[in-house]
């Protein structure tokens, strides 16, 4: 297919589709079949400030002012309507440029309206405080306001997901938005666009920029009029997009990698146990940053659980992402697929041994896919590269233990803390474990559940704040104390008023 046959997106800054200023283009491919299917425009500095500018405006006009909160939640929850009406398009789009399966982003696309709708309702229902200072003469209260223009920078794996995580809760809050999706995924973003000016929001109050990350993303990072950069990536890139927004004053939020564990005691579910782990690990090919990629099991079961969980993964259908039968699609990138190889090499260099996988299938109608095989690997230690460095692939490696205090300090022995799983019966044990675990989120007889009202988030070099929940949306607020002096008395100018 020629360039001029392939769709051509158009990015979204101050309520207009618009082609980048300067002409260029990003091919956009379908990591399932090889093929370029769109071009996506290639933003430069001059398309950065002109979403800024639109942004600012509108923050700073009437007609955003006079939105009142009831008002906001009401237009967030007109565009949770419209989205579920174009659920199942939007989940194709993501589909063809990332490759997860289609039933994991309808399933996610389907949920996408209940993140909406849940800080639709919060929007007029931050409240300031009344405090009761010792000074009876003076009235002292906050003000929860808004910080500005927010800027947001989301990765390949769930666009459109992350970027709700961050739109639902900055809108709700009174923000305005620049919003920069991956390059390798922004279809779905620059579609989303489409549906949201259909809404009726001041224009201005959503602008898409898309782009490379070291040129667009890195200027998104550092303009001046970012007040907030709201970032889902690598630690990495994380790092640079923190160090950017700190360097002007911008608040910053960071939801980073993981390494996971997966932690099974003898006396679980050993049926559910091994399903968890499976999903953990090899749903979404192990592209999510919660990937649970370190399976510690209990030595007393660990030979039988390893055969089991291997049986499976030798039985996992690898496919066109798009059929129902299908359970892990491909890589979503190049460059992806080369990561996840080279960590196998290192892990096999360092004395692991692969028990089923470590290669790319050779099925001739998987060869124009970007495939690798669920791999397990065991002969590891949790000191290993590939156990204390994400590979963001279907590549698990499993330790076993023989003590809950052994566990807690092998699964605690990693620079990460995103989430946690433990599968036990035993209530008390499942309690201390979920204390014990250094992470943002523990799952006990689950595994990759996540809800709108529910926080999520990483300790450690997992990241800096919260999304979804309560606390999501003051993360995109900043509180005032406002003192009132209700007495006549004038007081000492030169004595500090206490
Ligand atoms: P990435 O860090 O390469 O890119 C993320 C985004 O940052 C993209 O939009 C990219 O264009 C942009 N970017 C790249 N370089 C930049 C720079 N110098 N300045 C500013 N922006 C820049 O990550 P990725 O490969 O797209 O996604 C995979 C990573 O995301 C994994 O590490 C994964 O764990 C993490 N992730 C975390 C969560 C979470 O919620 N904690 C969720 C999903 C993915």
């Amino acid at each position: 297919m020629g360039q001029a046959d392939l769709k051509r997106y158009q990015m979204y800054i101050g309520g207009e589709f618009v082609d980048a200023t300067d002409q260029s283009y990003i091919e956009t491919i379908n990591p399932y079949t090889g093929e370029t299917w769109a071009l996506i425009p290639q933003g430069n500095e001059t398309d950065v400030d002109q979403a800024f500018s639109a942004a600012r405006k509108c923050y700073e006009s009437p007609e955003w002012r006079s939105l009142t909160p009831t008002k906001r939640g009401k237009l967030l929850r007109k565009l949770a309507v419209t989205i579920e009406q174009n659920a199942e398009y939007l989940a194709k789009i993501e589909t063809q440029d990332n490759g997860k399966l289609f039933k994991e982003m309808y399933t996610q696309l389907k949920s996408i309206p209940a993140w909406f709708e849940y800080f639709a309702g919060l929007a007029d229902k931050v409240e300031g405080t009344v405090i009761p200072l010792d000074r009876q003469s003076v009235l002292n209260y906050t003000l929860r306001e808004p910080l500005g223009v927010v800027a947001c920078i989301t990765p390949w794996n769930s666009p459109l997901l992350l970027a709700t995580w961050k739109l639902a809760p900055a809108i709700a809050a009174g923000n305005t938005v620049v919003l920069k999706p991956s390059e390798y995924t922004s279809a779905s973003t620059l579609e989303f666009a489409k549906i949201f000016d259909e809404v009726g929001f001041p224009k201005g109050t959503l602008n898409v920029v898309t782009g490379y990350g070291h040129t667009v993303g890195d200027l998104l990072s550092k303009h001046p009029l970012a007040n907030k950069v709201a970032f889902t990536g690598g630690g990495e890139t994380g790092r640079k997009v923190a160090m950017n927004a700190v360097s002007h004053f911008a608040k910053v939020s960071l939801e980073l990698g993981g390494k996971s564990p997966n932690i099974v005691f003898a006396d679980a579910d050993l049926v559910a146990a091994e399903s968890g782990v499976i999903a953990g690990i090899f749903a979404a090919s192990g592209q999510t940053c919660v990937a649970g990629s370190r399976l510690f099991v209990e030595r007393s079961i660990a030979d039988e659980f390893i055969h089991k969980l291997v049986n499976r993964a030798k039985e996992i259908k690898l496919g066109d992402p798009t059929l129902p039968d299908t359970q892990m699609g491909p890589a979503a990138t190049a460059a992806q697929l080369r990561k996840i190889e080279e960590y196998v090499d290192i892990a096999r260099s360092e004395g692991a041994r692969v028990r089923v996988g470590g290669e790319r299938p050779t099925d001739p109608e998987l060869s124009k896919g970007l495939f690798y095989k669920p791999t397990i690997l065991t002969d590891v230690h949790n000191s290993m590269r590939i156990c204390q460095e994400e590979v963001f692939g279907p590549v698990l490696s499993v330790i076993p233990f023989d003590s809950e205090e052994e566990v807690i300090k092998m699964a605690n022995d990693t620079q990460y803390g995103l989430g946690a799983g433990i599968w036990t019966n035993n209530l008390k044990r499942a309690h201390r474990m979920a204390r014990s675990i250094e992470s943002g989120i523990v799952w006990v007889n689950t595994y990759r559940a996540t809800a709108f009202n529910s926080p999520f988030g990483g300790y450690k070099s997992s990241g800096i704040g919260r999304e979804s929940g309560l606390e999501a949306i003051y993360d995109f607020m900043q509180t005032k104390s406002v003192w009132i002096e209700l007495s006549d008395e004038i007081s000492d100018p030169f004595s500090i008023r206490t």
